[in-house]
């Protein structure tokens, strides 16, 4: 498995990420752990070419590589996790940081080596290292025959006989009302428990450090009806838990399709009826009464309190919110155009503590922003003093070509500065993981059962309702139940118990 978060201690240029990495969990926005992931799903008989489709950073990767899976099904590929037996290989990749970039560089080697002895495969790159480089990867990278980018995978038929017949694809038109809403997306290498549900795409925010607007293009929304026929689809196959995901799913707005930039031109009778992320969260809590509901990400300036009191008042919507920092200084969120204050980030977090009071909190942070001076990071590390998460993703910035940011900044911040700030972020993090996971040994709190612990063949694992990770002895418990727990012990990212009982949500 593999993720988003590339992590690699040794490069001065790293990005580190907590200690997911360490405890093998499957976080539901980017995992490092599942960075580099093959899918493969069962075939069909009559399909005579193996895809081979691997997918690298956030969660938006890995579900549109199996709205991919489900594109190239019906046009006579199955999936294959074995590179060698692979006619065409394709790699869904990330641009968030130059590390993610390097490593599908890396990767692509490999891939060459495979064709020394297939002549016939083909390479194909995806997503936003394909948006951001276009047929200028043709150019470095002679291995690939084909650059697809985000919103063109409906085109992919097409590419794929471009390139049979002898010649380069590339599509990278990003589009202003695509979503995939009318593809079922065939679920890769799933555990049958949890799935992914994408309710937007792009990104409107503009931070000046982030390449996804450029990469993912403008931010639309997904037709509410579509999105509760997938969820729909996924409880009939027996799916207990759903991820609502989106860059910045706060800012979800149906209103009848199209950018939603472009809301305020909508007619009257659109506004009167569009559909918040409240409204959206709410009709697919109350549609799926037994299913867990989480979502992710929100970025601050567009949570409202209307969400945190829909999540208070439906049992099924889990209480976790992942909620990006990023810094704790007002100059540098000002900086990298991040429209709140350190304060106004705080009132937020002390009317979700009010509203939920059991809700896990989670962060991502840059360390070494442009200009960033001990000063601002001091503000980081008060920051999270205040909020003292449950878990981050932390990382050293790394300047992106083409955003505000690597125009307009110098990279000014030393490297061996980032890293010393980022180390003390990470130190400060780990103790408040500490300090909550503590927070719920002796609870008895129900976990939904997602597979075997890595590190015990007799124990399973799962989550709580705060996404954090509870191992606990088997019994006669199986994949997809709903157990209560009672914790007894904790390391600082693992709850360990157990069981009472099925909970009253089987
Ligand atoms: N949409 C979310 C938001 O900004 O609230 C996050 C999306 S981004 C895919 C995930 C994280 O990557 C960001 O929150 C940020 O911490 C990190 N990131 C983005 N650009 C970066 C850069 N240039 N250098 C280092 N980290 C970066």
């Amino acid at each position: 498995m593999s993720s988003c978060h590339i992590f690699d201690y040794s490069s001065i240029f790293a990005t580190l990420i907590f200690y997911y990495n360490e405890l093998h969990k499957m976080e539901k926005t980017i995992d490092e752990n599942v960075q580099g992931t093959t899918l493969a799903v069962e075939g069909k008989e009559t399909n005579k070419r193996n895809l081979y489709i691997e997918s690298y950073g956030c969660a938006m990767n890995f579900a549109d590589s199996e709205i991919v899976a489900s594109i190239l099904a019906t046009e006579g590929f199955n999936t294959t996790q074995t590179l060698e037996d692979a006619d065409l290989i394709l790699v869904n990749t990330c641009s968030i940081r130059d590390k993610a970039e390097q490593t599908i560089r890396k990767r692509l080697t490999e891939y060459n080596k495979v064709k020394k002895s297939r002549p016939h495969l083909k390479v194909g790159v995806l997503g936003c290292m394909a948006e951001r480089l276009k047929d200028k990867l043709l150019d470095e990278e002679k291995i690939v025959d084909m650059v697809v980018g985000p919103d063109a995978y409906k085109d992919l038929p097409n590419l794929i006989k471009e390139v049979d017949s002898g010649r380069d694809a590339v599509n990278v038109i990003l589009s202003k009302d695509e979503t995939y809403g009318d593809i079922a997306p065939v679920r890769l290498n799933t555990n049958g428990v949890t799935a992914f549900v994408s309710i937007t795409r792009g990104c409107d925010n503009m931070c000046t450090f982030c390449v996804v607007p450029f990469t993912r293009g403008r931010e639309r929304s997904r037709d509410p009806q579509s999105i509760l026929e997938e969820v729909n689809e996924l409880k009939r196959n027996g799916f207990k838990e759903i991820t609502l995901l989106g860059q910045n799913v706060d800012s979800y707005l149906w209103y009848g399709g199209g950018l939603k930039k472009n809301f305020e031109n909508a007619s009257e009778m659109q506004k009167a009826t569009a559909t918040s992320f409240s409204k959206l969260l709410e009709t697919v809590a109350l549609a799926n009464p037994k299913m867990r509901i989480r979502f992710s990400t929100s970025n601050p300036q567009d949570m409202t309190l209307d969400v945190i009191e829909t999540m208070a008042k439906h049992k099924n919507i889990c209480n976790h919110i992942h909620l990006p920092v990023q810094s704790g200084s007002n100059r540098i969120l000002k900086e990298m155009n991040r429209l709140h204050t350190i304060e106004e980030y705080f009132e937020l977090i002390d009317n979700i503590r009010q509203i939920l009071p059991d809700c896990s909190i989670s962060q991502d942070i840059i360390s070494g922003f442009p200009t960033e001076t001990e000063e601002d990071h001091a503000a980081t590390l008060k920051a999270l003093e205040y909020v003292k998460y449950d878990f981050g993703y932390m990382y050293a910035y790394s300047e992106r070509p083409g955003t505000l940011a690597g125009r307009k900044m110098d990279d000014d911040v030393p490297e061996k500065t980032k890293k010393r700030r980022l180390s003390e972020i990470i130190a400060l993090q780990r103790q408040h993981c500490q300090y909550r996971t503590e927070k719920h040994v002796g609870k008895v709190q129900e976990v939904l059962i997602e597979g075997t612990s890595k590190k015990s063949e007799n124990e399973w694992m799962g989550r709580n309702s705060q996404s954090t990770v509870v191992v606990f002895p088997k019994e006669n418990y199986k994949v997809g139940d709903f157990v209560n727990v009672q914790i007894n012990d904790c390391t600082s990212a693992t709850l360990k118990g157990i069981a009472q009982g099925y909970s009253d949500n089987n």
